[in-house]
């Protein structure tokens, strides 16, 4: 489903991708982890070209997407995104954040985008929500809605960076849980997180960036039982 190559990120002088590889394959739930200022952001938002790759190249469904002749607005529909901070219009309801790209983007007609918008909100478990203002919900509720919204378009993949980590920690589990029944649907997503107990047990398979690089990729077993690679066991000490 994805194929990222040799990435490269330089922010001027600084070199923060310095050779990222790794695939994720169709349904699978694949977590990265790894210390604050490792790339991980940088990494996901090359993923859907938010930022511009300096070098590499990213396939997505078999479509280099680096290459210029490629509409990346195209891509990116089949492309959902879930931030830390939700990003979601305050001025606007629930459904109509929901709606908004569906209405704009893909030029469905109001009738259609409500319904698909309302099926999504259903799925997180937010349909008597449609009509409030999302500051009349919790940051968990705020997310979900945020996580509906991607979902609402369909997408091939979700990129997921550190959905929970703005949340109260009584909250965080809540949206945990949603990304959990989207992985029994078998979506595909790609989630930076810190919730090292999610990583262990809803992932297929554990990335572990450090230094701007894949420093260990594997099965959630292998990586949380690593004794041999010294960084890794450093930074998993962090959580216990
Ligand atoms: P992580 O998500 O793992 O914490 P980031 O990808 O956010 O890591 O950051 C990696 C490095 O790139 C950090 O040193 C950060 O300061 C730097 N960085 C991130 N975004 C920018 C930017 N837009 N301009 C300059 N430097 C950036
Ligand atoms: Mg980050």
């Amino acid at each position: 489903m994805l194929e990222v190559v040799q990435l490269e990120k330089d922010y001027g002088d600084l070199r923060v991708l310095n050779g990222v590889n790794f695939r994720v394959r169709e349904g699978e739930l694949v977590s990265i982890i790894g210390p604050s200022g490792s790339g991980k952001s940088s990494m996901l938002r090359c993923c859907n070209l938010l930022e511009q790759p300096t070098a590499g190249q990213i396939i997505f469904d078999g479509l280099d997407i680096t290459r210029e002749d490629v509409n990346i607005n195209a891509v990116r529909q089949n492309m959902g995104m879930v931030f830390q901070q939700f990003n979601l219009y305050p001025h606007l309801s629930v459904l109509k954040n929901v709606t908004l790209a569906l209405r704009y983007v893909k030029k469905m007609s109001t009738h259609e985008a409500n319904e698909l918008a309302m099926r999504a909100l259903e799925q997180v478990g937010l349909k008597h929500k449609a009509d409030a203002r999302p500051n009349q919900l919790s940051g968990g509720q705020q997310q979900r809605v945020g996580i509906a919204r991607a979902v609402a378009l369909k997408p091939q993949i979700i990129l997921f960076d550190e959905p929970t980590s703005a949340l109260d920690p009584e909250l965080v589990n809540s949206v945990l849980a949603v990304m959990r029944e989207l992985r029994g649907l078998n979506m595909t997503m790609l989630v930076v997180t810190h919730e090292m107990g999610f990583a262990r047990d809803a992932s297929d398979r554990v990335l572990f960036m450090d230094g701007g690089v894949v420093a260990a990729d594997g099965k959630p077993e292998a990586i949380f039982s690593a004794t041999d690679n010294e960084r890794l066991r450093s930074f998993l000490s962090r959580f216990h």
